[in-house]
């Protein structure tokens, strides 16, 4: 096999289960002449959900273009994991086969502007949320360019179109197929009455677009990035687009069509 030589790290959440296909995995993939390797690979395998494909990515976030990814999950189907615990022969037998087919998805960039000049940029590949805890935040969004709607609530997601199954989802967001190249701005608990308005459904914005959020209301803000919580005083901006680089997963020819993910994830069979 041509493999020989083909750097892979395995990442894994600390349940047992998670644990034992850990050491599984790893002395197969020895056998077959992978090099285990946790500093820069060519190949990340994430084991656990989806949360812990959030992990292995924000490891790599930037060396995105060389890493391709593949996720098992141990437990039901995921959204960013293609296989389960049990197929670990496929996975080694499609990693020796591989000849670098991947399927690629958009992430998002988060630029967070302070009063003082400060600029700390983000990736995400599920969503960032912007929210007040304190008091009701305030903003005013602008949608490329035009000043679009000032907004009184708990705060705003803007999420990718793999995330939109997560935290987008719960907050009444459409689901979006991850091909489309787009980002979703989605509501927090707004306020809407006679005196405030804002759109209320939310938003999908092409990929040439931008958002950007003005707080009006300075003092703390917290931002969350995917799995990752930061507090930040006086935000001058925020804005967001589609970044320069995309996440590539490994191609595989078990590859579960996101249709059924949905369905497997959120529906399951119904009785007639
Ligand atoms: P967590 O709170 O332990 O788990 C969040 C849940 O979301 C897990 O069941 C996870 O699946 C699932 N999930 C993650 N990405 C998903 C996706 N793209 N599509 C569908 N489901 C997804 O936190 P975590 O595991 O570190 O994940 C962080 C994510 O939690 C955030 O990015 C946000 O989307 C989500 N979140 C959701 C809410 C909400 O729905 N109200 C609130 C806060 C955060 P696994 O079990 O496979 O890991
Ligand atoms: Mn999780």
């Amino acid at each position: 096999m041509k493999n020989t030589g083909k750097r892979v790290d395995l990442i894994a959440n600390r349940k047992p289960q998670s644990q034992k296909v850990l050491h599984k995995l790893r002395e197969k993939l020895k056998k077959q002449h992978f090099i285990i390797n946790d500093t820069n690979p060519d190949i990340v395998i994430s084991i656990g959900g989806d949360g812990m494909l959030l992990s292995a990515f924000h490891k790599y976030e930037n060396q995105l273009d060389k890493v391709r990814f593949v996720g098992v999950h141990t437990g039901h189907l995921g959204f960013y994991t293609d296989y389960r615990d049990f197929e670990l022969d496929q996975l080694v037998a499609n990693l020796q086969l591989d000849s670098g087919a991947k399927v690629s998805y958009p992430v998002l960039n988060v630029k967070v502007t302070l009063e003082n000049g400060d600029v700390k940029t983000f990736r995400a590949l599920n969503e960032a949320s912007i929210r007040r805890s304190d008091r009701t935040m305030v903003a005013d969004i602008i949608i490329n360019h035009v000043p679009f709607e000032r907004f009184r609530g708990d705060g705003v997601t803007v999420s990718t179109p793999t995330g939109s199954t997560a935290y987008n989802k719960s907050l009444g967001g459409a689901v979006l197929h991850p091909t489309i190249e787009a980002l979703q701005l989605t509501e927090i608990a707004s306020l809407n009455n006679r005196v405030y308005r804002t759109l209320g459904s939310s938003i999908i914005v092409p990929k040439k677009d931008k958002i950007e959020l003005l707080p009006t209301r300075n003092d703390y803000h917290t931002l969350s990035v995917d799995n990752s919580t930061y507090s930040f005083r006086n935000i001058e901006r925020i804005d967001y687009q589609i970044d320069h680089h995309k996440i590539h997963f490994l191609a595989t020819p078990s590859h579960t069509s996101f249709w059924n993910r949905v369905k497997d994830a959120f529906i399951g069979e119904v009785d007639e």
